[in-house]
């Protein structure tokens, strides 16, 4: 799980990787601008930027230098300019890998992947986790809102953290039970325990626990965290 800065001006590619990439149970930020993805970069630091070359507002290249000039943040360039290829991979330019287009989106969750392992920056950098308007402080054991930290018990931040991280995924009571009881799931009458859980998480999380927009209720499967948020 990591966040990913997705900076791509063909919306159809660039809603086909977003799908792609939430499903490889990543977070996605997305800019269809240069200039709109760079201050994203700046705002949001994500885990892994994945950059057209070819951008309106401000060129792929000196988006990637600018990002390289101030930080390790590893970069996955996107170009249909094959011919480029080298000079975007060289030191010079710092990116850490490429993709050429057309490519499969499969291939690009892959290299992903490998580029986050390489870096070792999926382990250090996504333990917070950012969701809508909520952070979660995953060394912490930290939930924020808009800034405003929200106090929960060990059960219900561990409901969250396995929600939060797949937002729209479903889970099943039993999932979530196991998830974060390991020990608890042989005894079916627990599940239940996990409404319970949920009925407390959404009082400290939304602002009204009767119409829930985080944790979402799904009528005979279980709960899901929201797209929207
Ligand atoms: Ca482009």
């Amino acid at each position: 799980m990591a966040t990913i800065l997705l900076i791509e001006d063909e919306r159809e590619l660039a809603r086909v990787l977003t799908s792609y990439l939430e499903n490889a149970g990543h977070v996605v930020l997305y800019a269809a601008r240069g200039d709109d993805g760079y201050m994203l970069w700046q705002q949001k630091k994500p885990d892994l930027v994945l950059l057209d070359l070819n951008l309106p507002g401000m060129d792929g290249l000196d988006v990637a230098k600018e990002i390289r000039r101030q930080a390790e943040t590893p970069i996955i360039m996107v170009t249909a300019r094959v011919e480029e290829i080298d000079k975007l991979i060289g030191l010079e330019l710092g990116a850490d890998d490429y993709v050429s287009k057309p490519f499969s989106p499969r291939e690009v969750v892959a290299r992903i992947k490998t580029v986050l392992r390489r870096s070792g920056s999926a382990q250090v950098k996504a333990q917070i986790l950012r969701v809508s308007d909520l952070e979660i402080d995953l060394d912490g054991h930290l939930a924020l809102r808009n800034g405003v930290s929200i106090e929960l018990t060990p059960t219900e931040f561990n409901i969250l953290v396995v929600l939060a991280t797949q937002p729209g995924r479903v889970f099943s009571r039993m999932q979530l039970l196991q998830a974060v009881q390991p020990d608890a799931y042989a005894y079916e009458g627990y599940e239940r325990t996990v409404d319970a859980h949920i009925k407390n998480l959404r009082h400290k999380l939304e602002l009204n626990p009767k119409e829930p927009v985080y944790v979402e209720t799904v009528f005979g499967v279980g709960y899901r965290f929201s797209k929207t948020g």
